[in-house]
């Protein structure tokens, strides 16, 4: 193999550059391959919501840690990311959906988190006035809030090449080496790497790369709509979601509103993947408006600048796969994020170095591990809440 490597890492979305960040800052010699552009597919596509608030109980001290390093994550990044810290609202539409929202505050909490039931319209809308007064109930967990995506990423990667990883752009990994069960590098369409760890942090295409090295993973690939607005006078604060989780959205920084609907299984179509083929039918995008305009009256003269698809990388149980891989010495997997691995991806990264240079994490991956998925189980849907 050309070059040398103490660990290569696939994908270039946030938890590959934080892991990259991560590993360099440790004083590891990091290469980053990623086949298109940073924060090209769902590291780009997203929503952006950093939420602690409806998370599994399993989930749910990631996504605490990772809010923690979310606070100061422009400062040690140099970079403004754009966060906001300004809270997240799970809204009942429907008197139906107010037990539902009563029954996950309590829930959360008991799990320790810092979250309101707001019981009734008025009380809503002194949160949040732009709201419709349909708005019946909502969940608020003000430590919530939301970051620009892209930015977030560019800034992972800058700073891992600030301490000297390599980036390996428009640069697809095509194989992994494999010999007496240790992993030996990658093979990519720019030549060969040797390396004592890889880390697949591929997004959707995890369950390929896995392959590669002879290592199952079961993923289901889901699609969401996304709609954003030319930039708008202040409207909201919060990031929004909905009970039944078909609606999510945010105003940006900038005074783009950014939504989403909710997300449906995918046909992967034959051969490469065309920018084209991931771009949402337009009931979705009907329908993420509808639903917008229902909750932000304000919004129905609103100006769309744009609309695309995202893919969603969906493990059996919508919890993602963080550990080294039993079968394969080396071999590292934070993938399967099911829709939420945004906030996730500062303590993502955080771990992957954790289980690369002293095998301890800091905190449980206990139910992170793919073994989990031998046992069949209710398959679980993607469900988006910003
Ligand atoms: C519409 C939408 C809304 C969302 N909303 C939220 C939200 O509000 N909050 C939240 O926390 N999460 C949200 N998510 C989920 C979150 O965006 C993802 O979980 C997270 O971005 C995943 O990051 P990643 O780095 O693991 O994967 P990705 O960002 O998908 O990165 C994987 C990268 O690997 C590259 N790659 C794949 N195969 C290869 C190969 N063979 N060689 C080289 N490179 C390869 C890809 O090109 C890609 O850039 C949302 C997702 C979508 C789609």
């Amino acid at each position: 193999m050309g070059n040398l490597r103490d660990v290569v890492i696939v994908g270039g979305g946030i938890s590959g550059t934080a892991a990259a960040y991560e590993l360099a800052r440790a004083g590891a010699s990091v290469m980053l391959v990623e086949r298109g552009e940073l924060a090209s597919m769902a590291s780009g596509w997203t929503l952006a919501g950093v939420r602690q608030s409806g998370r599994h109980p399993l989930e749910l001290p990631l996504a605490r840690a990772a809010v923690r390093r979310w606070a100061a994550l422009g400062e040690e990044l140099e970079t403004d990311i754009e966060y906001r810290q300004e809270g997240n609202l799970r809204l009942a539409r429907t008197p139906d959906e107010v037990p539902v929202i009563a029954r996950l505050v309590e829930e959360q909490r008991r799990l320790g988190l810092g979250i309101e039931f707001l019981p009734d319209p008025a009380a809503v809308r002194q949160v949040a006035p732009a709201l419709s007064g349909a708005v019946v109930a909502a969940s608020f967990c003000p430590t919530d809030g939301h970051a620009n995506p892209t930015a977030t990423v560019r800034a992972f990667a800058a700073a891992a090449r600030r301490r000297g990883a390599v980036l390996c752009i428009r640069t697809e990994v095509v194989d992994i080496g494999v010999r007496g069960g240790r992993v030996q590098g990658v093979r990519t369409t720019a030549g060969s790497v040797a390396a004592d760890a890889v880390v697949l942090a591929a997004g959707v295409h995890t369950d390929r790369l896995c392959k590669m090295a002879g290592v199952e993973f079961p993923l289901r690939t889901e699609h969401v709509a996304v709609v954003q607005t030319v930039s708008l006078p202040p409207l909201i604060r919060q990031v929004i979601g909905v009970a039944n989780a078909d609606f999510a959205g945010r105003q940006e920084v900038g005074g783009r509103m950014r939504m989403t609907g909710d997300a449906f299984p995918w046909q992967w179509p034959p051969g490469a993947l065309g920018a084209d083929d991931v771009q949402p039918p337009a009931w979705a995008v009907r329908a993420v408006l509808d639903r917008a305009v229902a909750v932000l009256p304000a919004l129905s003269d609103a100006k769309v600048a744009r609309v695309w698809g995202g893919l969603i990388d969906l493990t059996p149980d919508g919890l993602p796969v963080i550990e080294r891989a039993p079968e394969v010495e080396g071999l590292v997997i934070a993938a399967g994020f099911s829709g939420h691995g945004f906030c996730l991806g500062p303590i993502t990264g955080q771990l992957v170095r954790e289980l690369i240079t002293t095998k301890r994490p800091s905190l449980s991956l206990e139910g992170f591990r793919r073994a989990r998925f031998a046992a069949p189980g209710p398959k679980a849907a993607a469900e988006l809440h910003g």
